[in-house]
């Protein structure tokens, strides 16, 4: 049994081979992205194992299923890059990742700490000496509302962790959870807009949730408001971020995902000339923290998203079903 495994970073490379000699497969490691270009390099592989940069649409599974793959792993919770509507018309089974939820919800707790206590210009001040404490004021948890919105596997995590710091915390999503009731409020989103400090975002991307944070729900939101997004960037229209920071409607944003990452993410672009005006723009702001989509990056986490992508291939060709199967 061949697997071939795109986006291989560095690290992966070690958890690859130990997941490989572990299940019994042979892994081919690549480190580009999988497009329809370079479709080929699965030839004789029956799985296929991609991060987020490999847009499994309709015209690449095409050219997946006529190499006979059967199976699409990603190696990220998130599966907004496949679609499930053609793998499901073509045969192709796909599967995504279920490493703990706790290395998101901490890096969630952490932005909303480093905007809280003004952490982006402390440390900027730090670095030259300047040593004053004027406009660097924070705020305690203990006196605010945090907003939740999306209590799955992460969501509820969040809440966990936030109960041990004494805030009010409401929560919105559309299937409710009774054990996440036990430490949050549910409330309609009017509700959780009109009544939190700080809102934090744990849905997947879907047409439903896309650009779900825009003009007019930030306008029904607290003035001075900090947002936190770790799950994906399209979940809140950029410009409308932009605009709302300038006229100090929002009071801080910490976010691990922004709408046009897209390739940027994830390599040293030090000496690129970049393009991307609505990321440049906005991480100048001194109450805006941003990191290049990295909440999900711990050792624990790295090695289980190999671990389930490798394991799930295998379990689904030789039995059909697997933990995490989509479709
Ligand atoms: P999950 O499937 O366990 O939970 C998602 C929750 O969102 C569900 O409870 C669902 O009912 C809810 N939901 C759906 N539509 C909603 C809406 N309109 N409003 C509010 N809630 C809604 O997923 P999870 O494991 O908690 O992950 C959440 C998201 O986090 C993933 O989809 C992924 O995109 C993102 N993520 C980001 C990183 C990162 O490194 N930044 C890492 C992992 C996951």
């Amino acid at each position: 049994m061949r697997i071939a495994a795109f986006e291989v970073r560095d690290d992966e490379r070690e958890a690859f081979a130990a997941e490989a000699e572990r299940v019994g497969v042979d892994v081919d490691l690549h480190a580009e992205p999988l497009t329809t270009g370079n479709a080929h390099l699965a030839d004789g592989c029956e799985g296929v194992s991609t991060l987020g940069q490999s847009h499994l649409d309709a015209a690449l599974l095409e050219a997946l299923a006529q190499r006979d793959v059967k199976v699409v792993a990603t190696r990220t919770i998130g599966y907004n890059h496949i679609d499930l509507d053609a793998a499901r018309r073509l045969g192709i089974v796909a599967l995504n990742a279920d490493y703990a939820p706790n290395g998101v919800a901490e890096y969630t707790v952490m932005f909303i700490l480093l905007v809280l206590r003004n952490y982006k210009p402390a440390l900027w001040r730090g670095q030259v000496y300047d040593f004053s404490l004027q406009g660097l004021q924070g705020r305690e948890l203990r006196n605010l509302t945090v907003g939740v919105m999306g209590t799955g596997r992460i969501g509820a995590t969040v809440i966990e962790c936030l109960t041990g710091f004494g805030c009010r915390i409401l929560a919105y999503d559309p299937h409710p959870k009774p054990e996440v009731a036990a430490h949050a409020e549910y409330v309609d989103l009017d509700t959780l807009y009109a009544n939190s400090d700080v809102i934090t975002l744990h849905m997947p991307l879907l047409d439903s949730t896309y650009h779900i944070i825009n003009r007019e729900s930030i306008a029904r939101m607290k003035d001075g408001v900090v947002l936190v997004n770790c799950a994906r960037g399209e979940l809140m229209d950029l410009d409308a971020l932009i605009d709302n920071i300038e006229a100090e409607k929002i009071g801080g944003l910490g976010l691990d995902t922004v709408e046009t990452e897209g390739d940027l993410i994830h390599r040293d672009r030090r000496t690129d000339i970049l393009t991307n005006r609505g990321i440049a723009y906005l991480r100048q702001f001194p109450n805006v923290v941003m990191t290049q989509h990295m909440a999900f990056y711990t050792d624990a986490a790295v090695h289980s998203m190999v671990s389930c992508s490798v394991d799930g291939i295998k379990s689904v060709l030789q039995t059909g079903g697997f933990r995490t199967r989509l479709v």
